[in-house]
């Protein structure tokens, strides 16, 4: 029986251990393998980052994960190096079961994280980090004074467009219908900013240049005739969404209508007592490392005083 466990291993998880354990409660972190993939949530896809306060120079999504994880083993987090597979959270103590163990907690903090979709075409999974990217504010500096392209039509894509259009030389927005799904003040903002642009009924087919390692240009497809055009950019933004990695938690635990964790305000309490959530599993506006850390460490805080006045 443990009293913290944390499912996931990316800031916010972290973060979480380190306070835990610095608080004695001899966390346990599932750190994850997302099926085959790696441990450490989605910075591990991340070459730099350049607005985590403390790392002037920068670091690399990797190291920066290895700096995480040491941290929250220093002070003596258990780490399994599995998935969570299944979890009970109706009873306590709470079950979680991994392929080879069963592991019972009398607290759990969430902190599995999302995943941005992707187009799913080869050229764009090739040039990942090399020019296509998921996060605006994550990689927009990279293209300051550049043309960029961004796709989607939600709130998303236009809140990524308009930040973008403040760095870039040039921002076009691709949309496969001639309609946006943003909010309308999202979409007025990028529809009268000068410096966005639209293609509507509008598909990416191809990404290019895999052999030169770099973005270039995409390759539109019109989604009414099937018409095939070339746009010369230099960066693609694709922002067509997250997924909350919250299948295991279905029916358990209240969900919002895009399957993210529902906290309660200013907390990080979920609708069952002593579950708690941190991170991008409870978070679609801001999504950052610093946030998720932030969450992390109000899980770890609010576990512990749960826990203490479950004693008292
Ligand atoms: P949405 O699901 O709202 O929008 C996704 C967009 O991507 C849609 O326009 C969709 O097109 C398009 N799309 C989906 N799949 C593909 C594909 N395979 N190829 C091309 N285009 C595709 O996601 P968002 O991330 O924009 O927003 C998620 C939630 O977060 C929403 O509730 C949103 O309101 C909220 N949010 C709020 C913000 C704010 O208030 N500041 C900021 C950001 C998000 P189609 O329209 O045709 O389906």
């Amino acid at each position: 029986m443990h009293k913290v466990v944390i499912i996931g291993s990316g800031p916010a998880g972290h973060t979480a251990a380190i306070y835990a354990a610095r608080a004695n409660l001899s966390p346990v972190c599932v750190e994850g393998l997302v099926k085959g993939g790696v441990a450490g949530g989605q910075l591990m896809i991340t070459t730099d980052v350049e607005n985590y306060p403390g790392f002037p120079e920068g670091i690399e999504g990797p190291k920066m994960m290895e700096l995480f994880k040491k941290q929250s083993e220093r002070f003596g987090t258990e780490i399994i190096s599995e998935d969570v597979e299944t979890v009970d959270l109706s009873q306590r103590p709470f079950k979680l079961s991994t392929d080879s163990q069963e592991i019972l907690a009398e607290s759990v903090i969430i902190a599995t994280g999302a995943s941005a979709r992707w187009l799913g075409i080869d050229s764009e999974q090739a040039l990942q980090n090399r020019g296509v990217s998921a996060c605006a504010t994550c990689d927009g500096f990279f293209f300051r004074n550049q043309d960029v392209a961004v796709v989607g039509g939600g709130d998303t894509a236009m809140e990524e467009a308009n930040y973008l259009a403040g760095l870039c030389s040039s921002v076009t927005v691709i949309h496969r219908r001639d309609e946006l799904r943003a909010s309308k003040i999202m979409a007025k903002r990028a529809l009268d900013n000068p410096k966005i642009k639209f293609e509507w009924n509008s598909h990416v087919v191809e990404v290019k240049d895999v052999d030169k390692g770099e973005v270039t240009g995409i390759v539109l497809e019109d989604t009414r005739n099937g018409d095939q055009r070339e746009l010369k950019v230099q960066g693609l933004f694709i922002a067509i969404g997250h997924t909350p990695n919250t299948e295991i938690f279905q029916g358990q635990l209240q969900l919002d209508e895009n399957g993210y964790i529902v906290t309660k305000p200013g907390t990080t309490q979920t609708s069952v007592e002593g579950v708690f959530a941190a991170g991008d599993v409870q978070d679609h506006v801001y999504r950052q490392a610093v946030t998720a850390a932030g969450t992390g460490c109000m899980a770890a805080i609010e576990a512990e005083r749960w826990l203490a006045a479950q004693e008292g």
